[in-house]
């Protein structure tokens, strides 16, 4: 996966790991340490999570050795991923053995996958819970403060915690997340996410709105709508997406499709910026790319994964689209929003992937030349349609190669599009100070790109125009002009 500041928001991997952090609440004595790993949705999960226990007497801390709850939001979409948690509960281990009094949860599609192992068979947890269950967790701390283990990784046909407000961890205060979808029900055959979150069911437009304003109203000036597949998002009074058939006539009538809740939000907040992610190409639909386009404070920016180029494995990985099709709503995005950015997730080494079909991805890359991409070894998942139904036959040197080879290839895009931003005055949100140096701030324009600019008199938060003088091949540097009309 390329590294670099500019697709660091998509999946975070400044903030893999880190110990979250939220306001010291005095009522509060008992200490949290969180960690979250994985997608953006795990991010906002663990401020969820971290909402109901400061209900519950928690604080967080960042030192682990003080805490008395230890909980790890975790990620099962490759194997590198369960790794890397299974290292840090070692860690934990040791260091329950010099505070014995501190208690170990795993939370997420980790603790749906692996539940029994953790508890009964390696016993080094003391309560697994899964992403539906988290209203559960006061119970399920009473149990393990009273000595027992405890579980609850049950899956939920209507839970989309629309009723928690979470709380904002390691907040810039600028922008936030927030979860419009749970679950997936897309069943590509590469993919855990729909076995360890579970079916796909929407959250109650109103408490979407309410949150949004809520975010407003405490400072922030984007939000990102969440969700394993945006653009399927329907409310229709709740339930599961698959059962929306069955649902009344007067619950149809009544019901909110993702282009109509886009333009609910960018109504609600004219001068907020609103995202979303992640969408899926079988699923965006043209009235969601004619709402981004007309109204002004939706980015034009678009995450579309595509996982290959190929026809023939995009059949085997059960991704409803071809080629073809992807061309054609590419076209339609660049026709109805022209300066729209793209970005994909790919998947190299798929079980029968040929040197032809991988020609094929190199090829719609060279067809779309996405502004960011998030590419990605096959990895093999138990359980999944894919390990079931074919053998991982294609030699890791072969993966890796085709990685490195459409990594290059991304990379040499990702520069062609910032090398298009020169010489233009574009609107950035100012998130922090640029990680390289104290004189400049970071921000984005609407396409998601890095943006540096010397600090001179501007705050976090404000929207300023910025004439983009250099580039690389994932930043824009420029100089700010003024307060955009935003402000
Ligand atoms: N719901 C989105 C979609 O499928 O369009 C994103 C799901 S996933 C959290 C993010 C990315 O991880 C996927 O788009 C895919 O590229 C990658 N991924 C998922 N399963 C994988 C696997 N078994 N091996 C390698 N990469 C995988």
């Amino acid at each position: 996966m390329i590294k670099d500041e500019s697709v660091e928001k998509m999946i975070d991997e400044s903030q893999q790991g880190t110990p979250l952090a939220l306001q010291h609440n005095d009522k509060n004595t008992r200490k949290l340490y969180i960690e979250s790993y994985g997608c953006q949705m795990n991010f906002s999960d663990s401020e969820i999570v971290a909402s109901i226990l400061s209900k519950e007497g928690f604080n967080t801390t960042q030192l682990l050795e003080e805490a008395d709850l230890v909980l790890v939001n975790t990620c099962s979409i490759r194997e590198k991923a369960e790794q890397t948690v299974r290292k840090r509960l070692e860690k934990f281990n040791a260091v329950k053995k010099i505070n014995p009094g501190m208690k170990v949860g795993v939370l997420g599609c980790m603790a749906e996958r692996l539940k029994s192992k953790f508890l009964e068979e390696e016993k080094i947890v003391d309560m697994v819970v899964g992403p539906d269950a988290y209203k559960d967790l006061p119970n399920l701390i009473q149990e393990i403060d009273e000595g027992r283990n405890a579980v609850n990784v049950i899956l939920s046909k209507d839970e989309t915690y629309g009723d928690v407000a979470p709380v904002r961890l390691n907040s810039n205060g600028v922008t936030a997340f927030v979860s419009i979808t749970r679950g997936c029900d897309n069943m590509c055959t590469f993919c855990v996410v729909p076995f360890t979150r579970g079916r796909e069911r929407s959250r109650d437009p109103q408490s979407i709105l309410e949150e949004v304003n809520d975010l407003w109203e405490r400072g922030f000036k984007e939000v990102t709508l969440l969700g394993q597949n945006v653009d399927s998002y329907l409310w229709y009074g709740g339930g599961l997406k698959k059962d929306f058939e069955k649902a009344s006539e007067m619950q149809k009538a009544i019901s909110v499709n993702f282009a109509k809740l886009l333009e609910m939000v960018a109504e609600a907040q004219p001068k907020m910026r609103i995202r979303f992610s992640t969408s899926n190409p079988q699923d965006m639909t043209l009235d969601v790319i004619e709402s981004m386009a007309k109204y002004d404070n939706i980015c034009k920016y678009i995450h579309l994964p595509v996982q290959s180029g190929s026809n023939r494995i995009l059949k085997e990985m059960n991704r409803l689209h071809t080629r073809e099709e992807y061309f054609e709503l590419i076209d339609n995005i660049k026709k109805i929003i022209p300066d729209c950015a793209i970005s994909q997730d790919m998947i190299t080494g798929f079980p029968t992937e040929t040197e032809e079909d991988h020609q094929d991805t190199l090829s719609l890359m060279e067809y779309v030349k996405y502004d960011f991409g998030f590419m990605f070894a096959y990895s093999e998942r138990p359980g999944t349609l894919a390990e079931r139904k074919m053998e991982d036959d294609v030699p890791e040197e072969t993966k890796k190669r085709r990685l490195s080879e459409i990594i290059d290839l991304q990379q040499k895009h990702a520069h062609f599009r910032t090398q298009e931003h020169l010489g233009k005055v574009e609107e950035v949100l100012i998130e922090g100070p640029s990680k390289r140096s104290d004189a400049h701030w970071m921000g984005r324009n609407s396409q998601n790109t890095v943006v540096i600019f010397p600090k001179e008199h501007y705050q976090v938060g404000d929207f300023v125009n910025v004439k983009i003088n250099e580039c690389t091949s994932a930043t824009l540097i420029g100089e700010a002009l003024e307060y955009s009309k935003n402000n």
